[in-house]
């Protein structure tokens, strides 16, 4: 018996374990001190009503023979394909209901697509970057490549013609540094995915998040049909981290060495998934429905404003950062050169507010830290007010 040795090469991941100790550490010291978390990447407001409700009916369904279900499509029931087809349609992007996969979330497809795709690929990844990416494709032995994201292009890495890539993972709205792509920005990763033969895999998890005319989705972008496939995440967008659901989309005319990607992935759900549970894909229905909609907006409305008092506040500052505007992400430099623990023990000890070490997503995060607008409205108003207390000259 011989283990994975590829996990082996993983770095451990020490950053929010460390973050968990250092806060403690000094809760334990100052026991009168009230801390405020902006480190949040979780989403904290209750799930839409109507989401409530379909999910609740869903598990009445399921209480009587004539309504119960079992084992669920592998790519996910017709109706929630099609409404998610129809949300596309309302962007503006065509996006078939049969060229969609539901699944449990956008973590798990990321990590899971690479069973289609040899380990002799070479991966490109921005650095920062979402550790999944990563992490996941270093367990399957593949080279892993970097594009700079930084502050000379407003974190929002760009192709290289000299760099030679079979895999390129583009998260947009960023996670972490809240940037999101522009559609000629976008077009450039598709006309070079097209032209070297590469694959883009889109993680468009914030979408929801956009406010701006930037495009919601990979799909959005002439070409885009021939070399990307896009995962998201009702996660994010309606509070589902939780309960559970994802979509991803892979046009049937996407090949790549002989094969159709569509029939490659479809044949590995098939064998390894058995797809999502009945209440939650009539949950995630509801999401998609007028109402839901309407609904699932006036929270992300709330993390919406939460995100523009903490970036007024650092434009008071004369703080650089990117995010805010189109993303539940602040991404922002830290103030007088320090290091991001050094901002990290800074912030936590003459603020008592408490974010997340930039450098834990990688090289180019050194020297920034990232605020997140998941938190209640009092609680940034209140770390807000200390952070301009404690930064103003
Ligand atoms: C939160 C997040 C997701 C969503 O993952 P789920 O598994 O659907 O909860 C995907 N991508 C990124 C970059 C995220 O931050």
């Amino acid at each position: 018996m011989k283990t994975n040795k590829n996990f082996n090469n993983l770095v451990p991941n020490y950053l929010f374990a460390e973050i968990a100790k250092r806060t403690n550490n000094f809760l334990k010291e100052n026991p009168d001190k009230s801390v405020i978390k902006l480190g949040i990447g979780d989403v904290t407001l209750p799930l839409a009503p109507i989401v409530v409700e379909a999910m609740k009916k869903g598990a009445d369904d399921l209480a009587k023979k004539e309504s119960f279900k079992g084992y669920p499509d592998y790519e996910g029931y017709e109706f929630l394909r099609q409404a998610i087809s129809d949300y596309y349609k309302s962007f503006g992007v065509d996006v078939p209901a049969d060229e969609v996969f539901v699944s449990d979330g956008a973590k798990s497809d990321c990590g899971n697509i690479g069973d289609i795709f040899s380990a002799d690929n070479t991966v490109l990844v921005t650095d920062p970057v979402y550790p999944v990416y990563v992490d996941s494709n270093i367990m399957a032995g593949r080279k892993i490549i970097y594009a700079a994201s930084n502050q000379k292009n407003g974190f929002a890495a760009m192709p290289d013609e000299n760099v030679k890539a079979d895999i390129i993972y583009l998260c947009s709205p960023n996670n972490p540094t809240g940037s999101a792509y522009t559609y000629d920005q976008l077009k450039e990763w598709v006309d070079y995915a097209n032209k070297n033969n590469a694959i883009i895999l889109y993680d468009a998890a914030y979408e929801a998040f956009i406010t701006e005319d930037l495009p919601r989705s990979i799909y959005a972008i002439e070409g885009a049909k021939s070399c990307a496939i896009e995962f998201c995440s009702l996660s994010k967008t309606a509070g589902f981290t939780g309960t559970r659901c994802g979509y991803t989309i892979i046009p049937k005319q996407l090949e790549r060495d002989g094969e159709n990607l569509y029939a490659l992935w479809y044949r590995r759900q098939a064998t390894k998934f058995n797809g999502v549970s009945w209440p939650v894909q009539c949950a995630a229905a509801a999401v998609f429905s007028q109402e839901g909609q309407k609904q699932i907006k006036e929270n992300i409305a709330y993390y919406q404003e939460n995100a523009k008092i903490i970036s007024s506040a650092l434009d008071e500052l004369g703080i650089y950062y990117t995010g805010g505007k189109n993303s539940p992400y602040i991404w922002l430099k830290c103030p007088d050169n320090m290091g991001s623990w050094e901002f990290f023990d800074f912030l936590l000890n003459e603020a008592n507010v408490v974010g997340t070490p930039g450098e834990g997503f990688g090289k180019n995060g050194e020297g920034y830290f990232r605020l997140t607008s998941f938190g209640d409205r009092e609680n940034t108003i209140e770390a807000v007010r200390r952070i301009k207390e404690l930064l103003k000259k």
